[in-house]
């Protein structure tokens, strides 16, 4: 399995890289000190408790359930990110230490994500239709540039776009338009403000027979269930809705498309998802995510040796996350979910057609 060789690979080296001091940079970014719990200090920022359901709209009540930065709708079963973060806080969560141009991870770790992003690249584009690609959440643009080395004429948008790649358009995406023969939100709808409306939006740039693909992490996985406020892909507030499975595809039916694929493992941060779990809940609350990224991308200071107990409490759990992994798959409660649908012809067009 290329993944787990890519993770031992990436175990094996990390200890390697230099140690750096427990200092810790950007006081903004570290009101959490490593071991506390991240949704509990999220939740104590000063903003707003968020009022409403950031997928249905639905306003909370008396029977929404309320939990450590976030309440989960009674209506659709998404949860929203409570407080709701202003602009302001966003951008800091986005901030340079969070990117920077000169990659996140240590070691090996940015190699190994964007072999992952050119191998996504080389499946998706055997299944989207020839024609222009709309990457939306580009980032810094790993996954355009694998699709333009297959030849595809691939566009990303990003209002939080970092470096200067001239292919990503510092733009929201409701700024778009045209017709495009797909459109990939690849975990990025889970950082809108409003989801649904920009997936709408999406789905009205895809022309008749082309294709949307979304991947995003599954708030009703097992492992969602099993680790709580510590679960990976909570990353709040960036994450500003946590989606459920049925809540997804029923909004991309609705939109007009028809579901080809579902997977509970093609998205992707799934393994290491439970990896990330089991550390974390060890004495101490390692951040796994955070022991692999660069010292300087890092929310909170690690210490050498704090990192190299994150790093070999990794490896020791690596075949209790892949059994975990496996029950995921298996009872399609995975992770994440990838959600791959084909916009069905226009009626009018299918109308016409049918009466000629
Ligand atoms: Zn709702």
């Amino acid at each position: 399995m290329p993944v787990v060789q890519s993770v031992i690979k990436g175990l094996i080296y990390l200890p390697s890289v230099k140690p750096e001091s427990r200092h810790v940079a950007g006081a903004s970014r570290s009101d959490s000190p490593a071991g506390v719990n991240p949704a509990v200090a999220y939740s104590r920022i000063a903003a707003p408790p968020a009022d409403e359901c950031a997928w249905c709209g639905h306003r909370f009540g008396g029977d929404d359930e309320r939990r450590p930065g976030r309440i989960r709708c009674a209506r659709c079963g998404v949860a929203t990110t409570s407080p709701w973060p202003s602009d302001e806080q966003l951008s800091e969560a986005y901030a340079p230490w969070y990117r920077p141009t000169e990659g996140r991870f240590s070691g090996v770790g940015d190699a190994v994500l964007k072999r992952t992003r050119s191998a996504l690249a080389n499946r998706l584009q055997r299944v989207l239709p020839q024609g222009p690609i709309l990457d939306v959440g580009a980032g810094d643009g790993t996954l355009i540039e694998a699709f333009r080395r297959h030849g595809r004429d691939a566009v990303g948008v990003d209002p939080y776009a970092s470096g200067d790649n001239p292919h990503i358009r510092a733009v929201q995406l409701e700024d778009m338009n045209g017709g495009w023969s797909a459109v990939v939100f690849w975990h990025s709808l889970e950082h809108l403000r409003r989801p649904v409306r920009s997936l709408r939006h999406a789905a009205g740039l895809v022309v008749p027979g082309g294709v949307l693909v979304v991947a995003v992490p599954n708030a009703r996985s097992l492992q969602a269930r099993l680790f709580g406020d510590r679960w990976l892909a909570l990353d709040l507030p960036r994450h500003l809705v946590h989606i459920s499975p049925q809540a997804l595809l029923s909004e991309i039916e609705a939109a007009g498309f028809q579901v080809e694929r579902v997977s509970y493992l093609r998205g992707g941060q799934v393994l290491f998802g439970w990896l990330h779990g089991l550390v974390g809940r060890l004495p101490g609350h390692p951040d796994l995510y955070d022991t692999i990224r660069r010292s300087e991308a890092r929310q909170a200071a690690q210490s050498p040796g704090f990192r190299l107990y994150a790093l070999a409490a990794a490896a020791v759990a690596l075949p209790f996350a892949a059994v975990g992994t496996a029950i995921e798959v298996a009872t399609r409660s995975g992770g994440s979910i990838y959600v791959q649908a084909r916009r069905l012809p226009d009626p009018e067009t299918t109308r016409s057609a049918s009466l000629r």
